[in-house]
């Protein structure tokens, strides 16, 4: 089902986007949680990552690399960053397109609440 990430993708809905190719968009978060808080998703309609199948593998992993290089060029990577993929209800997922969090240029805790 098309999501407000879809109207992102088309150019309906506004967002600040930072890298694009044929298979992925990354844009800014609206509300960000870091200094740096990007949300890297397939051009491709999947709800969550509980909906991947095998023939996704190569978008994953593409997914991981773009985020990893963004991390890189903005300058957090060497001090860290974390990548989340909230899945579903208990992952405190809001947005049934399948995005991957990029958030850094702070220190964070571990375990999440
Ligand atoms: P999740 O809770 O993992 O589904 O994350 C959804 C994320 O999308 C949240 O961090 C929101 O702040 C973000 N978000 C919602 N609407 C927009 C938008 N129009 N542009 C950018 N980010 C958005």
């Amino acid at each position: 089902m098309p999501t407000l990430f879809s109207k992102i993708i088309s150019r309906e809905i506004p967002a600040q986007i930072v890298c694009e190719d044929e298979h992925l968009l990354a844009f800014k978060d609206i509300n960000p949680q870091a200094p740096v808080h990007v949300l890297f998703i397939p051009k491709e309609e999947i709800a969550s990552a509980d909906a991947l199948e095998d023939r996704h593998a190569e978008l994953v992993g593409r997914l991981v690399l773009a985020a990893g290089r963004y991390a890189r060029e903005a300058g957090i990577a060497e001090d860290g960053y974390r990548l989340v993929m909230n899945t579903n209800e208990h992952g405190g997922q809001t947005v049934f397109h399948l995005h991957l969090h990029l958030i850094g240029g702070r220190p964070m805790s571990w375990p999440p609440g």
